[in-house]
């Protein structure tokens, strides 16, 4: 039986597990990425950790995703069991960290990318570097070959576009496959940024940054529309906000700011605490330290950095002793204390983002096997497809997962 050619377009970690799940069925398959070196983005991942998946159960995965239902298939032909046993089979052992997070015991993203390459060895993979797929060929709606930027062609039974997304272009992830895709009729859902900081009017967020905030909690409002977020950590950046609550809420906030003028986050510095609790303990602080500058009675409730801008916001006099303080003013900093308001500007660009929202349309690729609706022998995995999810390892999985179905298929059809 004649071999099936297999050429995968872009070696991060969808391109990667694509190809190497291709080489374990045919024996002939040609990775071809257009930077010096493979995986760029995988390597910065994590924080260069590399939360490589989510240990939670299939249902609760899903619900971490903009359209998690496409993935179900791939989900089911390869999940996060088996992506951690892929990695300690080959040596690499793991660990789960809170919120069910997935790493590497050592810490360090390049494990991963180790045993990727390794594998895409073991398994004969021929890899071509620094140059680009300018074309793919096509006649009678079936893929024939790619075309690299010297003017080279590859003939091809099946063409696995890995591209990316087009957020830190410098890691090699532009949109060309994007492009690609589109000529040949394929939709192109808007690019929009997910996870993401987002700019705030007000000037105070550059005094603050670099501090973080534990255990608050975040409301989006905009009109009547609010978002609430869990309980969790919030960064000051230049810009405005950040961290973990922030980004996870991105997406929604930027589809409430492309519909309304005004937006606006209330922060909640004590979510465990009524307004009215909130009174009492301040009572209690300031009858413990009667003469005490009010700002030092804080310090118990407040970060450091926070305390001064907390009460200029309040606008009740610093140096005043805590005896002095009214009972209106108390008042005032319980409510600050709920609803510290910071009014939403923009989301920062998409080239910032750790993943891109959009990308080739759900209703152009099946399922069941990433293959093209509309050319045939052409497939689709990873963050190239209009999948995105929050933060905690579900984005990898699901490039990994969509290469791994990309991969069988393309290699057995
Ligand atoms: C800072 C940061 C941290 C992140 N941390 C995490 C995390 O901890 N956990 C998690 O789940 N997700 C994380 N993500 C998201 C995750 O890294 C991506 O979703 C994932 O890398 C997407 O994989 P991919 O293979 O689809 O695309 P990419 O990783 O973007 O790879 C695409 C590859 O295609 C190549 N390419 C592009 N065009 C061409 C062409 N024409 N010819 C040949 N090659 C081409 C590119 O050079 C690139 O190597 C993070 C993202 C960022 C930016």
């Amino acid at each position: 039986m004649r071999k099936i050619t297999v050429v995968v377009v872009g070696a991060g970690p969808a391109g990667m597990m694509a190809a190497i799940r291709a080489a374990q069925i045919s024996s002939d398959v040609i990775l071809i990425e257009k930077k010096p070196s493979l995986g760029n983005k995988l390597l910065l991942s994590g924080k260069g950790r590399c939360n490589l998946t989510n240990a939670c159960e299939l249902d609760l995965f899903l619900e971490r995703f903009n359209n998690g239902q496409f993935l179900r298939d791939a989900f089911n032909k390869f999940f996060n069991r088996d992506l951690m046993d892929f990695f300690e089979n080959r040596g690499l052992r793991l660990k789960v960290e809170r919120q069910e997070r997935v790493f590497p015991v050592t810490d360090n993203s390049s494990s991963i990318l180790e045993v990727l390459k390794a594998e895409l060895q073991k398994n004969k993979v021929r890899v071509i570097t620094r140059n680009p797929v300018k074309e793919i060929l096509v006649k009678d709606k079936l893929v024939k070959a790619v075309i690299l930027s010297d003017q080279v062609s590859i003939s091809a039974d099946s063409v696995i576009l890995t591209t990316g997304g087009v957020s830190y272009g410098f890691t090699g992830s532009s949109g060309e496959g994007l492009a690609m895709a589109k000529l040949f009729g394929h939709r192109i859902v808007d690019l929009k940024p997910g996870l993401v900081g987002l700019e705030v009017k007000q000037e105070y967020p550059k005094d603050l940054e670099g501090l973080t905030l534990k255990n608050i909690r975040l409301k989006f409002r905009s009109g009547k529309k609010e978002i609430v977020s869990e309980v969790g950590e919030l960064l000051f950046t230049g810009f405005g906000i950040s961290g973990p609550l922030v980004l996870s809420l991105s997406g929604k906030v930027a589809d409430l700011l492309s519909a309304a003028d005004e937006v606006y986050a209330e922060i909640d510095l004590k979510p465990g605490l009524t307004p009215e609790k909130l009174e009492s303990r301040l009572i209690r602080e300031f009858k413990i330290y009667p003469r005490k500058n009010l700002k030092n009675t804080l310090k118990e409730l407040l970060p450091l950095k926070l305390i001064a801008l907390f009460i200029k916001l309040t606008g009740i006099n610093a140096e005043k002793k805590a005896n002095q303080v009214t009972q209106s003013e108390r008042q005032r900093m319980a409510h600050l204390f709920k609803n510290l308001r910071l009014d939403i500007k923009s989301t920062r660009p998409i080239e910032e983002a750790m993943v891109t929202r959009g990308g080739v349309s759900l209703k152009d690729i099946n399922p069941k096997t990433m293959e093209s609706r509309l050319i045939r022998g052409l497939y689709f995995a990873g963050e190239i497809i209009d999948i995105d999810a929050d933060t905690g390892g579900f984005n990898l999985q699901a490039a990994f997962s969509t290469g791994y179905l990309a991969g069988e298929n393309a290699a057995s059809s």
